[in-house]
């Protein structure tokens, strides 16, 4: 009675870790909507030892002195671990970043300055990878509640916020090329 369906299907790469062609992207000026699960991002879990929440946001491709640019926004909230007191706390992400994606290294002297510098190897790179590249410096390295004078966690009731944004003068180079950068 009745036939028993069992389907055996491989999960599907989701679509925010599939390589994007960058520059057919940014000729074509696409636009591409995103929500990415923080607790799949690899870097980022290698950095905080328990990361999980997720963001949502756009990017937008264009082109800008020949270089592909993605216009990156982002929010949504992280779950992330008290180093001090190791109770788990919510940070709030909000960020927006101008990314020049180079294919090489040596082509980061010709991204101009209001980029960011992003490597793209061989025109190609994920939005998971973007969006794991702008947490890496939004997200705060140690989470720490805020603390009492007493030295215990105040465990606020809203979470804390970490943003980033293009308004921001401080030079940001992303994580990936900061070394780079710094022999220049
Ligand atoms: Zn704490």
């Amino acid at each position: 009675m009745g036939t028993l369906h069992t389907y055996y299907t491989r999960p599907m790469s989701p679509p925010w870790s599939k390589p994007l062609d960058v520059d057919r992207l940014s000729e074509a000026e696409a636009d591409i909507d995103f929500a990415v699960p923080l607790a799949e991002l690899s870097r980022l879990r290698a950095q905080l030892a328990s990361v999980s929440g997720e963001v949502r946001g756009s990017v937008h491709f264009r082109r800008m002195a020949g270089i592909a640019v993605a216009e990156l926004t982002l929010n949504g909230t992280a779950h992330l671990t008290c180093q001090r007191c190791l109770e788990s706390m919510d940070v709030g992400v909000e960020a927006a970043a101008q990314v020049g994606l180079i294919a090489t290294e040596a082509d980061a002297g010709r991204v101009p300055e209001e980029l960011e510098p992003v490597l793209a190897p061989e025109g190609r790179i994920s939005v998971g990878e973007l969006v794991e590249e702008e947490l890496l410096l939004t997200l705060p390295i140690v989470p720490l509640h805020s603390q009492a004078e007493s030295g215990v966690c105040v465990v606020a009731d809203a979470p804390s916020l970490a943003r980033s944004g293009q308004e921001e003068e401080v030079q940001r180079p992303f994580a990936q090329l900061a070394e780079l950068l710094k022999r220049e």
